[in-house]
């Protein structure tokens, strides 16, 4: 696509959303990938609509103003990358628009209120944790509140985990074999911590030593997805001063999270910070890729036959483009069986903070995707992503009465809880 985008008055990011812009043919082969699309049939609802959007807007052929509510719908979930057979890097598009485009915006109080909210309570988990009690007392009266804060409460789960602070090195049993670091995630670390202790677990009996840097911090992904670049530079750089060199990978257990640190270079594109943020994110690697190229342990046979869904978290399959390695691990467990789940590749609505703030497609997207989940006959979900998992938790649960009287309930697990699981025979 011929472009006309003044490169030169718009900043670092400029020739990388011109180079995008200028690779989409136009063919359309993405539309039928991309969910938003699905669910509200618009053409610019679809990847090429917003390409075309975003590229009007940075010509000044339309007003940033026109576009917002269609870049507002997408879920950056990236399904329209795998999709694209002439390579259109949309995600770096997206992300380089919304930081661009994020303080030239003007949102209604509301908007302004949810935001402040997300921003100053979810990166932080002690600030999450009293904010997850405070909005447990406020569901009775959720029903008077804005539809974003709904959503949030409709979110929280009933029991909170009490908190269990983990160590700063997890060591390997017996021989070590090989030392990483983990990224903790903040939202994991209170709404499923058991997460990051199976993670330890699993990687301590493979013989892998764990450091966990007490002094690191949010990934940075809700101020990618929300285009506050100030903030999630402020949040790369911090990470990228407190993950130790001398460890063999930077493991990441939220698909969310490992997806953002590996957007570090684009935030930091032509500043001094560049080179570095490339390296940092060459170490990032998602715990099922850094466990199946391992030679790990043989893991016991589960007592009777578990059927599993896997769920496919778009930050893992089409941000990271890591499919096979998570299934390839779940096949080393003797007696489970993967069963396929219909729509795989669509979203299922989480995608970062945008179930809080497009609360409407992501519930039709719930839906969805927890009518396909019922549909495999699985004993239980398994995902990558904690997003997703809290996502799928909610619609299983909501929409079970719904569907067909009689559904049972169906236990939503990370990945790696149910190795652990299998390795300690509680399954
Ligand atoms: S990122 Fe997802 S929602 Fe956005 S245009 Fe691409 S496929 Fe559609
Ligand atoms: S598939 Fe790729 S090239 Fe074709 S319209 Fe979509 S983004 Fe453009």
């Amino acid at each position: 696509m011929k472009h006309t985008i003044p490169t030169e008055d718009i900043g670092p990011l400029a020739t990388k959303m011109a180079d995008a812009v200028s690779k989409c043919v136009h063919c359309g082969f993405c539309l039928p990938a991309c969910p938003t699309y699905n669910t509200l049939h618009q053409e610019m609802d679809s990847p090429r609509g917003r390409i075309i959007l975003m590229k009007s807007v940075l010509e000044g052929e339309i007003e940033l103003e026109e576009a917002v509510p269609y870049i507002d719908h997408c879920l950056g979930c990236l399904a329209c990358e795998t999709a694209c057979p002439s390579g259109v890097p949309y995600g770096s598009l997206l992300s380089s628009f919304r930081f661009h485009t994020d303080t030239k915006r003007k949102r209604p109080a509301a908007e302004r209120l949810s935001r402040w909210v997300t921003k100053e309570t979810l990166p932080f988990p002690d600030r999450f944790r009293i904010a997850t009690q405070i909005g447990k007392l406020t569901k009775p009266v959720s029903g008077a509140l804005p539809s974003q804060f709904q959503a949030m409460l409709s979110l929280i789960p009933e029991s909170i985990p009490q908190r269990q602070t983990l160590p700063s090195v997890y060591p390997a049993e017996g021989v070590r074999r090989a030392r990483v670091a983990l990224q903790t995630g903040c939202v994991q670390q209170v709404l499923a911590q058991e997460i990051n202790w199976a993670t330890l677990r699993v990687l301590a009996r493979n013989g892998i030593e764990v450091v966990i840097p007490q002094n690191q911090g949010c990934c940075g992904a809700l101020a990618i997805h929300t285009g506050d670049k100030k903030t999630a530079k402020l949040h790369a750089e911090n990470n990228m001063k407190a993950f130790p060199e001398d460890v063999d990978a930077i493991i990441t257990n939220a698909a969310g999270c490992g997806s953002s640190m590996r957007e570090y270079p684009l935030i930091f594109t032509g500043s001094e910070l560049e080179e570095i943020a490339n390296s940092f994110s060459g170490r990032v690697i998602d715990i099922s890729v850094f466990l199946s190229d391992f030679d790990i342990q043989p893991i016991p046979p589960l007592k009777n036959p578990l059927k599993i869904a896997y769920h496919d978290a778009c930050h893992l399959a089409h941000a990271q483009g890591v499919t096979q390695e998570p299934r390839k691990l779940l096949y080393k467990i003797p007696n489970l069986i993967l069963k396929p789940l219909n729509e795989g590749d669509l979203c299922c609505g989480s995608a970062g903070s945008y179930n809080l703030e497009q609360p409407e497609i992501a519930q039709q997207l719930g839906q969805r995707k927890a009518i396909n989940i019922f549909n495999t006959g699985a004993d239980a979900v398994v995902t990558g992503n904690i997003g997703c998992l809290i996502q799928l938790q909610t619609h299983l649960s909501q929409f079970k009465g719904d569907f067909g009287g009689a559904q049972k309930d169906i236990p939503v697990w990370h990945t790696i809880e149910i190795i652990d699981r299998a390795y300690r025979e509680v399954l």
